[in-house]
């Protein structure tokens, strides 16, 4: 593998000498030159630390700094793969991006004056980048060979992983298979190869994807299974990816989206899934086997004695509104059937005020309920022809209330600032 592109570019503006490279980035402090900087992760994707002998601090537009260095291992955000981080001389790299070939290395402190910088990868991190990029070449790789469907996206994210399906539906089955498939590639230990190529050359080679770029097109090769154009880095062996786990599948109108995670992220994965796994079983007491329909006998059960509370609370109100009836008060001819209560929710206080209405039509009903801070009120009346929106409305600014309905019944409710018994006065006023 060689990555002579960038190497060329580089000595067109720089001697070969460090004197030369050292005036090359003095030019380029005054902006007369653009410096390339060699990418060491193109030579070998397994550097974890090196130096970097001429170097510079700027600050962007936006007043971050950043270091330029002659050459690096830090992989900057491209190709859907996350920026590296670690470490310059100790100080921690929160950032690296690729501005035209010149990569930038964004720093959370200036970097103390040294003759020579050496860096240090996270190679915890860019290790898991590399599996799941090269896990994502397999798992397109295997639905391409498998049932034909092409990848048009991929997206690396922090926890997990997708792709998306140029195709609308895919079954659990179709999954399951192109999955076995891309862990068989990853147990034959293939090797994964770079190469780069010029236009011409790229006939030799069947590749996956068209390519985005007509020059330097760096192929990343799996033998007979994947041959694709991308700058990512990955491991020198399919066997390093370890495994490929689809999570889930997701319709997006007619694509259909992949949810994966390879490598390290296989076990988190499984570590996370068991803990719910057992958390459920100790909490509905049967094995693994058995959760779902343990679940849904649960759920089942639930419904049923919802049905059975509601069944209950309908004979308990019309108990009550018989009860209520029987204490009507009287004014003039009017009865009034007055309720002030603690506990029954707005909906039940509704249902309650038809029931009693049903019973005797020719009453009028005031119903006041305090309750989780809150105040409500229903009015309503048969036969009568009083207003009940504007009984209601006549008394909603006692409570700063909101509310309405129509002339035979209206409900509304606002803050209890003021008693329940004198919103029920105030309310009895208005039919006197
Ligand atoms: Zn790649």
């Amino acid at each position: 593998m060689s990555s002579f592109p960038y190497r060329v570019s580089f000595m067109i503006v720089a001697a070969k000498s460090e004197i030369g490279l050292k005036k090359c980035m003095a030019k380029f402090r005054e902006k007369e030159v653009f410096f390339m900087t060699i990418k060491l992760f193109y030579e070998d994707s397994y550097i974890t630390n090196f130096t970097a002998h001429t170097w510079e601090q700027f600050t962007d537009e936006a007043n971050r700094s950043y270091i330029v260095l002659d050459q690096t291992a830090f992989y900057p955000t491209g190709g859907g793969q996350p920026y590296d981080t670690g470490t310059l001389n100790g100080v921690q790299v929160l950032e690296v991006e690729d501005v035209d070939g010149q990569i930038r290395h964004y720093v959370d402190e200036p970097l103390p004056q040294q003759d020579a910088v050496q860096g240090q990868i996270n190679w915890k991190r860019r290790f898991d980048h590399m599996q799941q990029h090269a896990g994502q070449h397999i798992l397109s790789a295997a639905f391409e060979d498998q049932l034909g469907y092409s990848t048009v996206s991929f997206h690396l994210g922090q926890d997990v992983c997708t792709i998306d399906l140029e195709v609308a539906q895919l079954s659990e089955k179709d999954v399951a298979v192109v999955e076995a498939f891309a862990n068989d590639i990853i147990q034959q230990n293939l090797p994964i190869e770079t190469k780069w190529v010029t236009e011409e050359e790229l006939s030799q080679y069947s590749l996956r994807k068209q390519l985005a770029v007509s020059e330097n097109i760096r192929l990343v090769i799996i033998p007979n299974v994947d041959y694709s154009g991308c700058g990512g880095t990955h491991p020198s062996s399919t066997g390093q990816v370890s495994a490929i786990s689809v999570l889930k599948i997701e319709k997006q109108k007619n694509q259909t989206r992949v949810y994966f995670v390879c490598g390290h992220r296989v076990t988190n994965e499984l570590r996370t899934k068991q803990a719910v796994v057992q958390g459920l079983t100790n909490l509905l007491n049967v094995p693994e086997s058995k959760l779902v329909s343990a679940a849904e006998r649960v759920l089942l059960q639930s419904k049923e004695y919802e049905k059975t509370i509601d069944e209950l609370n309908e004979k308990l109100l019309a108990i009550e509104a018989k009860d209520l009836l029987h204490e009507a008060s009287s004014i003039h001819d009017l009865k009034i059937v007055q309720m002030i209560s603690y506990e029954y929710r707005m909906k039940d206080l509704q249902k309650l005020a038809k029931m009693v209405l049903k019973e005797d039509p020719a009453v009028v009903v005031f119903f006041v309920s305090e309750r989780d801070n809150k105040m409500q009120i229903v009015c309503g009346r048969g036969e009568t022809d009083l207003d009940m929106n504007l009984a209601l409305k006549g008394v909603l600014p006692l409570i700063n209330g909101k509310g309405g309905g129509k002339k035979d019944f209206a409900q509304g409710g606002g803050e209890p600032i003021r008693s329940a018994e004198e919103v029920m006065m105030e309310l009895v006023k208005t039919v006197r």
